[in-house]
C-alpha cells in the first residue's frame, strides 16, 4: 500500500530527525539549510527578471512573499539560515502553523506529532514547489505535455464529489443544486500560506482580486457554470481558481461534471457520452483519479470506478474514496475499505463529509462563510471512534484529514515522477521559441514596458519638436486671420450688404457707398461715424477672450491629432484616446480661466482705440490683402456656380432675367417661387446667387480702389475709410491676445502636457494595462508572446534545475551517512531526473 512506496525525501528527513543524535540531527538541519538556502538563492537569480517579466499577478505575490518572508513555510520549521541548531521540539513549535493544513489539532503536540510535522513541513516545500511550476506552465499554456500531473475528481451525480473537495478545503465554496451544477471543469489550486491568517480565492482568468467571501466564490462558480448554454449542457473549457489559505495543503484538483445515468428529459441525447469524454480527457495518465463512490450504492455499481478502470486498468494512480460512510453499517463500511474485488494500488479512504447539520450548536460553525474543517473532523471522529471496526488496528484508512495527506504524498511522488519527461518538453518548447526569437526578431529584446516607454518617449520628442515650430508668431497669424474674418463680417453686415431676399424692385439706398467718399461724417452725413464706431464696438465686443482661446485650443488639439496620427500610437485606440482626453482635459481646464482673463487684458479697447501712424499704414496694407483675398474667393465662387448651372451664358441669362425684374423692367405675377420667365426655381435660386455675387465683386473693387486712393493714406479720414480702421483695431486686439494666449496658454500646455502624457501612460498604467496596450499592434503582440514564453521556459527549466541539484545533495549526504553505517534506507532520496 501507499506506506510502503513513500521513500521520499521527506521521509527519510523524518527518520534522520528521529535518530535524534547530535550529529547526525545536525547534518540534516544543514541539509534542510542546503534545502532552503538553493530556494532562496534561486529566488533572488530570478527576482530582477521577474520585476521586469509578465509573471502573472499571483505568482508575483507569491515571489514577493518569498521574498519578504525569507523561505515562506520552511521558516515556519524553525530552520532558518541564521538559527541552524534547533531542537525538534523547537520545530514543532514553530510549525505548528503549517499543522492547520494537515488537520493537526494545535493541543497535541507531543514528540511524534513534532515528527510529523517536521517532515510533513519538508514534504510540503517540494510540493508547493512543483505546484507553482505547475502554475507557470499553465500560463505558458497551449502544449499538452507541458504540464505537471493533477488530482481528477470523478463520480456519478450526488455521489459526494463536492463535498469531498470542501472537506479538503474547510469551506463550503461549490456550486449546489441538482440541476447540473457543475457543467464546466473547476481546475482548483490550493495554495498554502502558513504565515497568513486570510483565507481566500482567486480567478486568475476573471481579474476579481481577492475573493474573501467563499458564498461569493460559490456564487461566481455558479454563474460560470450557468453560463455554459443549456443545449450544451457542459463545456471542457476549464474555470481555474485558486485557494490560499493557512488550513488548506499544497494541491492541484480538478473538479468535473458528474456522470449521470439517465439523461433528463430537458437535456441532448448525447449528454451522457459528452460527460464521459470530458472525464476521459481529464483523468488520463499521468493524472492522478479521485474516484468517488457512495457507500450506499454497490461498488460493482461506482460509474466513478469503472471509468477509472478503463483509463487505469491496473489501478495505479487511482485512489478510492468512499463517501457517507455513515449511511451503512459499519461492518459493510469497513468490507468496502478493504476492498479485493476491486484493488487499487493507492487504496481507499472511507470519509463522511457532510456538515452536521447543528454543527456543534455554536455559531462558529453556522453554514456560508465559517471553516467547516473542525465541524467534519469531529463528526467523522465521532463515528469512527464509535465503531471498533475502524480502529488503528483494523489499519483502514478513514476520515478527511488522512485523505488530505495521502493526496499530498502521491502528488507530490506523481508531480516528482512526471518532472523528467515535462523538463523534457519544456527543452523542446525552449528550443522552438528561442529558434523562433532569433530568426524572426534577430534577437531583439522587447518587453510591453519597454515598447510603451519607446513610444512615448518618441511621441514627446515629436511634440518637442512641434512646440519649436508652433510660437507666438504662429498664435499671431492664427488670431488675425480669424479677426479678419470678424472684420469681413462686420464690413458685410454695416457696409455692403445689398440683401437680395426676393425678387422684388429693391427699395432705393438711403446711404449708398458710392456717396461715402464725398460724405461729410462730422457733419451732415453722421451717419458713416455712427458706422464706424459701432463696428469698431462691435468688433471689440465680440467675445475675443473666449474666441481667441478656442481658436488657439483648437489648433494645438489638431496639432495633438495629427502628430499621433503619424505616431506608433496610431495603430492603438488605447494610446490615442489617452492622450485625445489629456489633451482635451487640459485644453479645457487652462481655456476657462484664460478665456476670462483675455477678455480683461482687451477691455481698454472696447473705451477707445487711438491708433499710430504707422498702425494705419499697416492695416491699409494688410486690409488691401484680405480684400484682394476676399476677391478671389468670390470670382471662384462665381466660376463654380457657373458650373454647377450648366455655364456662363445660362447663368448671364438668369441674373439679366432677375436684374430686369429688380429694376421693374418686367413685372412677376405672384412671387416667382415656382419659376419665371421660362426659369426654374431651382435656376432663379442659382441666379440670385449669382447676382449677390457679383454685386459682391463690384463693392470690394470699388472699396479695393477707394482705400488705394489718396484719401485713405491718412488716420485722419478713417470714418470714409472703415476698413483701414477695423483692420487697425484688429489687429490691436490680436496683439494683446498672442501675447497673453503665448504666456498662458501655450506655455502652460508645453509645459503640462507632457507631463500627464507620464501619468496617462507611464506611471499610471497597471501591469495589465500596459500588457493590453502593447499587445494592440498584433506585430509587437507576436514578438512578445514569443519574448515572455522563452523567458517563461527559462524560468521554469531554472527552477528544475533547482529541484535536480537538491535531489542530488540529497544523494550525497545518503551516502555519507550510509558510510557511517547511520539508519539510511537503501532507495534514499528521490530520483527525479
Ligand atoms: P456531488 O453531486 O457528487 O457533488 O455530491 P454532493 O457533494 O453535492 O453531495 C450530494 C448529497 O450527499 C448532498 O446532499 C450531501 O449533503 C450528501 N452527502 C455528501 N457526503 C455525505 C456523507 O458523508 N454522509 C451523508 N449522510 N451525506 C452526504
Ligand atoms: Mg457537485
Amino acid at each position: 500500500m501507499f506506506e510502503q512506496q513513500a521513500g521520499t525525501f521527506a521521509v527519510d528527513l523524518f527518520h534522520r530527525t528521529k535518530d535524534g543524535a547530535t550529529e547526525l540531527a545536525g547534518g540534516a538541519l544543514s541539509t534542510a539549510n542546503g534545502f532552503f538556502d538553493q530556494i532562496d538563492k534561486g529566488w533572488r537569480q530570478t527576482k530582477d527578471d521577474l520585476e521586469n517579466a509578465q509573471y502573472p499577478e499571483w505568482l508575483q505575490r507569491l515571489l514577493a512573499k518569498e521574498e519578504s518572508g525569507g523561505t515562506g513555510g520552511s521558516n515556519g520549521g524553525g530552520q532558518g539560515p541564521e538559527e541552524p541548531k534547533k531542537s525538534g521540539a523547537g520545530t514543532a513549535a514553530a510549525g505548528a502553523s503549517t499543522a492547520a493544513a494537515f488537520g493537526y489539532s494545535q493541543e497535541d503536540d507531543d514528540n511524534k506529532e513534532a515528527e510529523k510535522i517536521a517532515r510533513d513541513e519538508q514534504m510540503m516545500m517540494l510540493t508547493k514547489k512543483m505546484i507553482e511550476i505547475r502554475g507557470l506552465l499553465q500560463t505558458v499554456g497551449q502544449s499538452d505535455s507541458l504540464t505537471l500531473p493533477s488530482i481528477v475528481v470523478i463520480g456519478s451525480q450526488s455521489s459526494g464529489k463536492s463535498s469531498v473537495l470542501e472537506a479538503i478545503v474547510g469551506h463550503e465554496f461549490l456550486p449546489k443544486g441538482h440541476n447540473m451544477v457543475t457543467r464546466r471543469p473547476i481546475e482548483l489550486t490550493l495554495v498554502n500560506t502558513p504565515e497568513a491568517h486570510a483565507e481566500y480565492g482567486e480567478f486568475p482568468a476573471l481579474g476579481l482580486g481577492k475573493v474573501t467571501d467563499f458564498t461569493q466564490i460559490q456564487k461566481t462558480l455558479t454563474d460560470l457554470n450557468l453560463a455554459v448554454p443549456v443545449s450544451d449542457c457542459v463545456s471542457d473549457d476549464p474555470i481555474q481558481l485558486r485557494i490560499y489559505s493557512p488550513n488548506v495543503p499544497d494541491l492541484s484538483l480538478i473538479d468535473l461534471p458528474g456522470y449521470i445515468q439517465v439523461v433528463g428529459r430537458d437535456q441532448p441525447p448525447e449528454l451522457k457520452e459528452k460527460i464521459s469524454q470530458l472525464c476521459e480527457k481529464y483523468i488520463r495518465a499521468p493524472n492522478v483519479i479521485l474516484a468517488i463512490s457512495a457507500a450506499d450504492v454497490d461498488l460493482a455499481n461506482s460509474t466513478a470506478l469503472r471509468a477509472s478502470r478503463r483509463m487505469d486498468p491496473r489501478g495505479e494512480r487511482t485512489i478510492g474514496v468512499i463517501t457517507k460512510m455513515d449511511l451503512v453499517d459499519a461492518e459493510r463500511g469497513a468490507s468496502l475499505l478493504s476492498d479485493k474485488k476491486y484493488a487499487l494500488r493507492l487504496g481507499y479512504v472511507g470519509v463522511v463529509c457532510r456538515v452536521p447539520a447543528n454543527a456543534g450548536g455554536s455559531k462558529l460553525f453556522t453554514r456560508g462563510n465559517g471553516n467547516i474543517t473542525s465541524a467534519i473532523a469531529k463528526n467523522e471522529n465521532a463515528y469512527f471512534s464509535s465503531h471498533p471496526e475502524f480502529s488503528p488496528e483494523s489499519h483502514l484508512d478513514v476520515g478527511t484529514k488522512n485523505l488530505k495527506k495521502k493526496l499530498m504524498h502521491v502528488l507530490e511522488q506523481t508531480m516528482a515522477s512526471s518532472l523528467k519527461t515535462t523538463s523534457e518538453a519544456i527543452q523542446r518548447e525552449l528550443a522552438e521559441a528561442t529558434y523562433e526569437y532569433k530568426v524572426q526578431y534577430n534577437e531583439r529584446p522587447l518587453s510591453a514596458e519597454s515598447y510603451l516607454a519607446e513610444s512615448l518617449d518618441a511621441f514627446k520628442h515629436s511634440f518637442r519638436g512641434f512646440t519649436d515650430q508652433f510660437g507666438r508668431q504662429q498664435v499671431r497669424e492664427l488670431l488675425k486671420h480669424e479677426l479678419d474674418q470678424q472684420v469681413l463680417n462686420l464690413l458685410a453686415q454695416r457696409y455692403w450688404n445689398r440683401p437680395l431676399e426676393d425678387l422684388s424692385v429693391p427699395l432705393p439706398e438711403t446711404d449708398p457707398l458710392t456717396s461715402l467718399a464725398k460724405a461729410d461724417p462730422e457733419g451732415e452725413d453722421e451717419i458713416w461715424k455712427i458706422k464706424l464706431d459701432s463696428s469698431s464696438a462691435s468688433l471689440t465686443k465680440l467675445g475675443v477672450g473666449r474666441l481667441a482661446t478656442s481658436v488657439v485650443a483648437n489648433a494645438l488639439h489638431a496639432h495633438i491629432d495629427r502628430l499621433i496620427a503619424n505616431s506608433r500610437f496610431a495603430a492603438h485606440p488605447f494610446a490615442r484616446q489617452a492622450i485625445t482626453d489629456a489633451s482635451t482635459s487640459i485644453l479645457k481646464d487652462l481655456s476657462y480661466d484664460i478665456a476670462d482673463e483675455l477678455e480683461i487684458c482687451i477691455k481698454p479697447y472696447k473705451y477707445r482705440i487711438e491708433v499710430e501712424d504707422n498702425e494705419w499704414t499697416k492695416g491699409r496694407e494688410n486690409v488691401t490683402s484680405v480684400l484682394k483675398d476676399e476677391l478671389k474667393v468670390c470670382e471662384v465662387a462665381v466660376k463654380q456656380l457657373e458650373d454647377q448651372v450648366g455655364g456662363r451664358k445660362k447663368v448671364k441669362d438668369v441674373m439679366s432675367f432677375i436684374d430686369r425684374v429688380r429694376s421693374g423692367q418686367v413685372v412677376l405675377e405672384g412671387d416667382g417661387v415656382g419659376g419665371a420667365g421660362g426659369f426654374s426655381s431651382a435656376l432663379l435660386a442659382k441666379g440670385r446667387e449669382a447676382v449677390f455675387l457679383r454685386d459682391r465683386v463690384d463693392v470690394l473693387k470699388l472699396r479695393l480702389l477707394a482705400v488705394k486712393s489718396k484719401q485713405c493714406a491718412t488716420k485722419k479720414n478713417k470714418y470714409h475709410c472703415p476698413e483701414v480702421f477695423l483692420d487697425a483695431v484688429a489687429d490691436k486686439l490680436t496683439t494683446t491676445a498672442d501675447l497673453f494666449l503665448d504666456a498662458e496658454l501655450l506655455s502652460k500646455f508645453y509645459y503640462i502636457f507632457p507631463r500627464e502624457l507620464d501619468a496617462r501612460l507611464g506611471r499610471g498604467l497597471s501591469q495589465e494595462e500596459i500588457d493590453r496596450f502593447a499587445k494592440e499592434d498584433p506585430k509587437i503582440k507576436r514578438h512578445l508572446d514569443v519574448v515572455r514564453r522563452k523567458e517563461l521556459l527559462e524560468h521554469v527549466l531554472k527552477e528544475m534545475e533547482g529541484l535536480r541539484q537538491l535531489e542530488q545533495r540529497e544523494k550525497r549526504v545518503m551516502s555519507r551517512r550510509q558510510g557511517r553505517g547511520g539508519e539510511a534506507r537503501e532507495k534514499g532520496g528521490w530520483s527525479l531526473f
